[in-house]
């Protein structure tokens, strides 16, 4: 197919994330991707800075990523779930079981992770119904975004996940402000005093506090206190209300621990996976809980947790997950993430003066520039990618995740490509 005919047909027939068909804002179409590369179709070359959404950690078409694929499809790509299983995924399950925060020892395997967030609010809700009390809301923290569908969005940050267009038939849950303690500075016990109420006043009905550790991500790229997460978890203990950790940005070293909760020592009652957890390969998440969420499900009525996708499972995700996390297990990854956020720190800093920029920050293999006004996307899309960089700002945020195997010279390019387009926007 021509470039012009691809882009035609795609204009006419297909909706691009959070876009308008009418006159939606240019697409640019790729011919294939390696390592850090993305190779554009008019023959154009990119640096990428997206991970392709904090997934990608290994870079583009990695050989070991492909092989496992490879190896795992002459065997079988899908079995049902229901009543058979497979090696890929109960190696996957040991593994997950093995390296995230201690007491997490059930996994549920998911699609993506909108579902997992579903499949983790269903969890908590289950626990509570199971002969206990009837406890069916959620509370969580503002600039939060769990994904988009039905009840993971009732959990996004009211503004930015569009509450308003749905008023009337989303879930009403407890919202408190965002953390304002940031990560690294010195703790504010005040700071969970709005949240610390939600708990005091509502635990009754409190299913479970949701929230991402550490990174607020898609709701606006926010770095908090690890005090913070220490005292929640102290308060849900007190007050008898689940928590669950969406650590589907988070997880597998982005954030400089292998996952975020390991900031503030702390075991959620539940945590969410996904992204990077397939080496961004394929749509893929998993759902963890602790034995006590578990048993809680199975001691009550119906003794089942009523959940079992399709494609639950899916052989040929679980493989390539399995590739992945040795690949990172088995790699300097905490070393090359604390370079990458030394680089990103000084091939950022010259942003901080820079007229339009209220602050920049870093933590791990991420970079932000938060501006004071919205971006125009069109137009700042097409400046990275004329500076051979692929960049995807959303609202007043810049930000750069680079894949962990990126190299100290496409580091350079991509954030000198930042300051340069903040610079002379
Ligand atoms: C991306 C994301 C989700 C949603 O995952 P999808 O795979 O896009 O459904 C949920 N929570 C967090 C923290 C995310 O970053």
């Amino acid at each position: 197919m021509n470039l012009n005919e691809l882009i035609d047909i795609d204009r006419q027939h297909i909706w691009h994330p959070y876009t308008s068909t009418h006159n939606p804002l240019p697409v640019y179409p790729v011919e294939r991707a390696e390592g850090c590369r993305i190779f554009l179709k008019d023959g154009r070359e990119l640096i990428d800075g997206m991970s392709s959404w904090w997934a990608a950690v290994h870079g583009y078409n990695h050989p070991a990523l492909n092989a496992a694929a490879e190896a795992q499809l002459s065997r079988m790509s899908h079995v049902m779930f229901g009543g058979l299983t497979h090696e890929p995924a109960v190696k996957l399950a040991q593994k997950l079981v093995e390296i995230t925060p201690e007491n997490l020892q059930k996994v549920f395997f998911c699609d993506s992770g909108s579902v997992a967030v579903e499949v983790a609010m269903k969890m908590a809700m289950q626990f509570w119904s199971s002969g206990r009390k009837t406890k069916t809301k959620f509370a969580t923290i503002r600039s939060g975004y769990h994904g988009d569908t039905w009840n993971a969005m009732s959990v996004c940050d009211p503004e930015t996940g569009m509450h308003h267009i749905f008023k009337g038939s989303l879930p009403i849950h407890y919202f408190a402000d965002r953390p304002e303690t940031p990560f690294g500075a010195p703790w504010n016990p005040a700071d969970i005093e709005p949240l610390a109420a939600i708990i005091r006043q509502h635990h009754d009905e409190l299913a479970a506090v949701i929230l991402e550790p550490i990174v607020q991500g898609a709701g606006g790229m926010w770095f908090y206190s690890p005090e913070y997460l220490k005292t929640l978890r102290s308060l849900c203990d007190e007050y008898d209300v689940l928590l669950i950790a969406d650590e589907i940005a988070t997880g597998f070293g982005r954030t400089g621990k292998l996952f975020a909760c390991e900031y503030a020592g702390i075991t959620p009652d539940i945590m969410c996976l996904g992204k990077a957890i397939t080496g961004g390969y394929m749509s893929f998440a998993a759902t963890l809980a602790t034995d006590r969420v578990a048993d809680g499900i199975s001691s009550g009525e119906p003794g089942v947790f009523m959940h079992g996708p399709t494609f639950m499972g899916n052989p040929l995700a679980c493989a390539v997950a399995n590739a992945s996390i040795d690949l990172l297990l088995n790699s300097n990854w905490k070393t090359t993430v604390a370079s990458i956020e030394q680089q990103l720190t000084d091939g950022l800093q010259p942003c901080r003066k820079l007229p339009g920029v209220k602050a920049v920050r870093c933590l791990g293999a991420i970079g932000v520039i938060e501006l004071n006004e919205p971006v125009n996307m069109a137009e700042i899309q097409k400046q990275f990618v004329e500076r051979g960089v692929w960049v995807r700002p959303f609202g007043r945020l810049i930000y750069l995740m680079p894949p962990f195997i990126i190299s100290k010279t496409e580091l350079t390019r991509l954030c000198n490509a930042v300051c340069e387009v903040v610079a002379a926007p």
